[in-house]
């Protein structure tokens, strides 16, 4: 097994941004597309809606048209998924090919990899990341090459063997549901059976007991996430919430062992690949909230602010790297504490920032968060 080489450290965060399709709805009424992508350059280009510069002018109308200006944003690269017959498209295969690709390829280099997305409810986020069954997205993609990968390896390389773990967590109002367990019927009596966070002086944090599968097969990997899936939302429905407003976290765990038959001794490298539904940002900052959504509307404001500042901090080598002391985040949320070993460090992180083609303030605020983590 090659060595790894600990290079680029100011190139391991990647921002990119999806604009997804007009939805049914959208088109009977017309909505009109306020994102303009530059393929070219990669440059996302937001225009407020065209009813905002109409001539009739109340005061409060004319601020407003003040505020409303195009803004245009650079990313690693502007995915345009708005309109289905442009030659600019980008299909599920497309953002596998261009991203989701170069991270598996990390993950048998042995680095652990991160991909986030990012957006406000129904910007296309789950889609990105699990897509449908027509459409499968970067989750099934992502395991599907996985497989395809390990099988062909073992064809040709004898010497080499792999073990694949999944594991499938959520992360509500700062604490972590296993999703491979089924909830507890009483659940919505007796509270939800949250797992506790420990640290350990090796491996750092971790969830204990959290449920992890040996896996050997795409179909194997599928019917787990289904099964997850399905216990988020029997919990969610239970316990009174949705899943916009939990953090999704698919972990899958890869070891290679390498056999020197020569020798007789085994080299092994492991990596984790985490693929991240984040929840809904709008909820961020929800102003009706009192109570209950109020306490989750910040523990969701927290999760998301923090990974901002803390993938900003691992974008910016000056702070990334500053004396090998860290001043990365981390701790300050139950999300990132979690993610650490696979953000910074030896490890590579991808946000995808999904917009919808016709809001301008959601649009505005995820392409500035999407803005400051580069
Ligand atoms: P989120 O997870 O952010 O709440 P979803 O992924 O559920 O949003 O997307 C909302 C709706 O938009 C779904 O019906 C989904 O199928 C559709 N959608 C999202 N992205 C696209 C896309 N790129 N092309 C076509 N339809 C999409």
């Amino acid at each position: 097994l090659p060595l790894l080489a600990k290079k680029n450290a100011g190139a391991n965060v990647k921002v990119v941004v999806r604009v997804r399709a007009f939805l049914p709805r959208e088109i009977k009424r017309n909505a009109e597309c306020l994102i303009e992508m530059d393929p070219e350059s990669q440059t996302t280009t937001l225009h407020p809606p065209s009813s905002s510069s109409s001539s009739s002018s109340s005061s409060s109308e004319r601020k407003s048209r003040k505020i409303l200006e195009s803004k245009s944003f650079t990313f690693d690269h502007s995915y345009y998924s708005h309109n289905p017959s442009s030659p600019h498209y980008a299909t599920q295969a497309h953002i596998y090919d261009t991203l989701g690709e170069e991270f598996l390829d990390h993950n048998f280099e042995g680095y652990h990899t991160c991909i986030f997305a990012y957006g406000q409810t129904g910007s296309g986020k789950s889609y990105t990341m699990m897509g449908t069954p027509s459409q499968p997205g970067l989750i099934p993609r992502t395991c599907e090459d996985l497989f395809e990968r390990i099988h062909e390896a073992q064809r040709e390389m004898p010497n080499i063997s792999y073990k694949v773990k999944v594991s499938y967590f959520e992360v509500y109002n700062e604490h972590v549901r296993d999703l491979l367990v089924a909830p507890k019927v009483d659940a919505a009596a007796t509270g939800p059976y949250y797992l506790k966070i420990r640290e350990s002086p090796t491996e750092g944090p971790y969830v204990k007991d959290l449920t992890e599968v040996g896996v050997g097969s795409l179909d194997e990997i599928l019917r787990l996430m289904r099964a997850g899936d399905g216990n988020r939302t029997v919990a969610s429905t239970r316990m009174n919430d949705t899943s916009s407003r939990s953090h999704a976290v698919f972990t899958i765990m890869l070891k290679q062992v390498y056999h020197d038959f020569e020798t007789d001794q085994t080299t092994e490298r492991s990596s984790r690949i985490r693929l991240v539904d984040l929840a809904g940002s709008e909820r961020a900052k929800s102003t009706e909230a009192t109570g209950v959504r109020l306490r989750e509307g910040s523990n969701i404001n927290k999760s998301l602010t923090t990974l901002g500042r803390v993938i900003a901090a691992l974008a910016d080598p000056k702070k990334n790297n500053r004396g090998g002391t860290s001043v990365v985040p981390y701790r300050d949320s139950i999300l990132t504490w979690l993610l650490k070993d696979s953000l910074g460090g030896n490890s590579k992180t991808a946000m995808i920032a999904c917009v919808s083609p016709g809001d301008y303030e959601e649009t505005l605020s995820t392409l500035r968060y999407a803005d400051q983590a580069k």
